[in-house]
């Protein structure tokens, strides 16, 4: 028994996943292609992947943002969780990522659901507030360059509606952000970043020790 969150040990993690992943097959297929990339590091684990179509699940989202599509895990379990009329709007600026992307989306049956913008997602997401679409969105998972999330973090507060809920990636970044010894653009990003958040309060947060950390921000 444990008061306090456990490390996983190999052991642990399995069994974890032995007794609660429901992974569809197209999800298996998709994570088992991108594990032999050469970036397969920037794909987020299946549980996560649960854990966020659960949470889409529970606030009946209809209307997602992505930030960091890579080869499309995380907007096809969300695309598999929302409804029928369900929509993600999906930022990434790799057409080499994306095609394998599209490819599983088409496969599952979701293409229709998922409107990929090729651009930097700064962009895509300034031409979606001039469109007049701030708080409109449900849910937002940033999973991106770390050197502008603080932007999309930003952005995405404004474009999801009051209630909505934006889950932030890496925020542990391997646990990184708690050496102070180390100081590198990235880490120093993410470590401002958790340090902001903790102290917004246009917000309600929850920083998940899963998979690389995912902070849960609520917008008031
Ligand atoms: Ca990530």
């Amino acid at each position: 028994m444990s008061n306090r969150t456990l490390g996983l040990s190999d052991r642990l993690y399995d069994y974890l996943l032995s007794v609660s992943l429901r992974e569809a097959p197209i999800l298996t297929a998709l994570r088992h292609e991108t594990a032999t990339h050469p970036m397969n590091q920037m794909q987020i684990a299946p549980e996560q992947g649960q854990l966020m179509a659960l949470l889409v699940q529970l606030m009946g989202a209809k209307k997602t943002l992505e930030v960091g599509v890579f080869t499309g895990y995380s907007a096809l379990v969300v695309a598999l969780a929302l409804p029928p009329d369900g929509k993600v709007v999906a930022c990434d600026v790799s057409e080499d990522y994306t095609a394998i992307a599209r490819r599983y989306w088409e496969q599952a049956g979701v293409a229709d659901k998922i409107e990929l913008h090729l651009a930097p997602a700064i962009d895509t997401l300034a031409a979606l507030i001039a469109e007049g679409q701030s708080n409109t969105f449900d849910f937002a998972f940033i999973d991106a360059d770390k050197s502008n999330y603080d932007q999309y973090y930003e952005q995405s507060l404004q474009l999801i509606r009051s209630g909505g809920l934006i889950a932030i990636d890496n925020v542990l970044w391997s646990g990184d952000v708690a050496d102070p010894a180390i100081l590198d653009t990235r880490t120093t990003k993410i470590r401002a970043l958790n340090e902001k958040l903790h102290r917004d309060d246009r917000i309600t947060l929850s920083l998940v020790p899963i998979a690389d950390g995912v902070t849960l921000a609520c917008k008031k």
